[in-house]
């Protein structure tokens, strides 16, 4: 199958196009430029493909043209796309709801570092995460997203995501 949104020959990867369970076909490539949070990041000499993908006729693909669009803030070519009413509050979606996000709402995955970013008492433990202080390796809790797990001095404890920052 080739990438629904840069036409790429191999490209096996299953994107969910959330919240729907819709499903489009596309390259690791295009998930790295979804998936970049920062714009500055964004591979601009490839998402000159979205030239091509912003005519599809499968509205699930012309969803994520369209918050790739958004991220590039290219308005014109957003303004090109014709969304039905329902497919614009789709593409609207804030696809990082219930995820766990940093002080900074930058979006925490497991096995990332942090950097705290206040004095935290730690409950129980006896002794204050400082400031500054980074912790690697962190987990995501399964049913909280404002928490995530860690290890401070050997001890496993909960943080708040409020007071910590993704390196
Ligand atoms: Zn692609």
């Amino acid at each position: 199958m080739s990438c629904d949104i840069c036409g790429a020959k191999k490209s096996d990867i299953k994107y969910q196009v959330k919240p729907k369970e819709s499903y489009i076909n596309i390259c690791e490539l295009c998930l790295s430029q979804i998936e970049q949070n920062d714009p500055q990041k964004l591979n601009l000499n490839h998402l000159r493909c979205l030239d091509n993908s912003m005519w599809s006729e499968d509205e699930a693909v012309l969803v994520v043209v369209y918050r790739l669009l958004t991220k590039l803030q290219y308005q014109d070519k957003m303004d090109m796309i014709y969304l039905r009413d329902e497919v614009m509050t789709w593409a609207h979606y804030d696809t990082t709801a219930n995820t766990h996000k940093d002080a900074h709402g930058v979006v925490l995955n497991s096995g990332d570092s942090i950097t705290i970013i206040k004095d935290l008492p730690v409950k129980g433990a006896g002794f204050v995460a400082k400031q500054g202080q980074v912790v690697k390796n962190i987990s995501l809790d399964k049913n909280d997203t404002s928490l995530v797990l860690g290890k401070i001095n050997g001890i496993s404890v909960y943080l708040k995501c409020s007071f910590i920052k993704k390196r």
